[in-house]
């Protein structure tokens, strides 16, 4: 048995700490706001980046890719692809994938995130492991990304949106008490008009740069994607209602800014929402058909408004 003086001078706060910034593994802390708060040197190496400066996740991914460093990220169209990363991470508490960082190295990667929203990312070295199997674990992979996403918009599709949902829902039953969790459902305003005057092209760009405002807007933790033609649904957990219906308004804000941002300055668009508190006692398909009875009434009151 050890003698307890043997452990004097052990101080298990700060030598977990020394050893993180030993390791060769990445570890990384993201805030809520998604900005890099704390990484050891094996995180910072591999992503070029200093957390003193507090880079958003998004601007670490943007330089990186410009730089060709970093994380491999194989696409002709790098803020679609950041639009759909960023529509998909930290919509669930914890998720693993294996990724190829430039120069041949891969890592098998982590992402564990808090109920408040900051995220810890973890990555260890896999070069050397399995990789006579690798081309097909990341064609498996593919597959499983293309089977939650939407194809025009790169968002979460209905079926990935869903099963996040009901997967919140059975852990939050889990839990001594419920709390405050919002969702809402969002139409585009007389869509079929936007295509019958500018052509359905124009209308396909509308939808990516709806999408593209709402994702950058809302918080890493919200849950936003596409239900099916123009319509999206945006869950916000700890979110009360009131709060949620102030955001989906500064969203319609936003919205009516960022029109010019579709490549035809000429449309101008708008969305209605009906917003509701998840209810723990019903499913989550119940909550859907209250938000969409809401989403009715602001059709029904004028349009570009929010009812719940
Ligand atoms: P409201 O304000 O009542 O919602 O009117 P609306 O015209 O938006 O609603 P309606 O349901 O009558 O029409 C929806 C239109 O959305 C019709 C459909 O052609 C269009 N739409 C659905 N999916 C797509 C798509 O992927 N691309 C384009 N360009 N249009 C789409
Ligand atoms: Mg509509
Ligand atoms: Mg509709």
């Amino acid at each position: 048995m050890l003698h307890p003086d043997t452990l004097r001078g052990f101080d298990p706060q700060s030598d977990f700490q020394d050893l993180i910034r030993q390791s060769e593994d990445l570890f990384a802390v993201f805030d809520s706001e998604d900005r890099l708060r704390v990484a050891n040197p094996a995180f910072c190496a591999a992503y070029h980046c200093d957390p003193a400066e507090q880079p958003s996740w998004r601007q670490i991914m943007q330089e990186n890719h410009a730089e060709r460093r970093g994380a491999v990220i194989g696409t002709a169209d790098i803020e679609a692809w950041l639009t759909s990363a960023a529509a998909h991470r930290g919509t669930s508490a914890y998720r693993a994938f294996e990724l190829a960082l430039h120069g041949g190295r891969w890592l098998w990667a982590t992402e564990t995130v808090a109920p408040d929203g900051s995220m810890l990312f973890y990555a260890t070295d896999v070069t050397s492991l399995r990789s006579e199997s690798r081309a097909l674990r990341k064609e498996r992979d593919a597959a499983q990304r293309a089977s939650w996403t939407d194809p025009l918009t790169g968002v979460p599709n209905r079926r990935y949106v869903t099963e996040r949902l009901e997967e919140f829902l059975e852990q939050q039953r889990d839990e001594p008490e419920f709390g405050d969790h919002a969702l809402a459902v969002l139409d585009l305003d007389h869509f079929k008009q936007v295509n019958d005057v500018h052509g359905h092209g124009v209308g396909d760009a509308v939808l990516v740069s709806f999408c593209r405002t709402v994702v950058n807007s809302v918080r890493t933790v919200d849950l936003f994607g596409r239900f099916g033609g123009e319509e999206f649904l945006l869950f916000m957990p700890n979110c009360r209602i009131e709060v949620a219906r102030q955001r989906l308004e500064g969203l319609q804000d936003e919205i009516a800014r960022s029109a010019n941002n579709v490549d035809h300055p000429s449309v101008a668009y708008t969305f209605s929402a009906g917003v509701v508190a998840l209810r723990p006692d019903r499913d989550i398909h119940h909550s859907i058909r209250r938000a969409d009875k809401l989403l009715y009434r602001a059709k029904e009151d004028g349009r570009a408004c929010v009812r719940g």
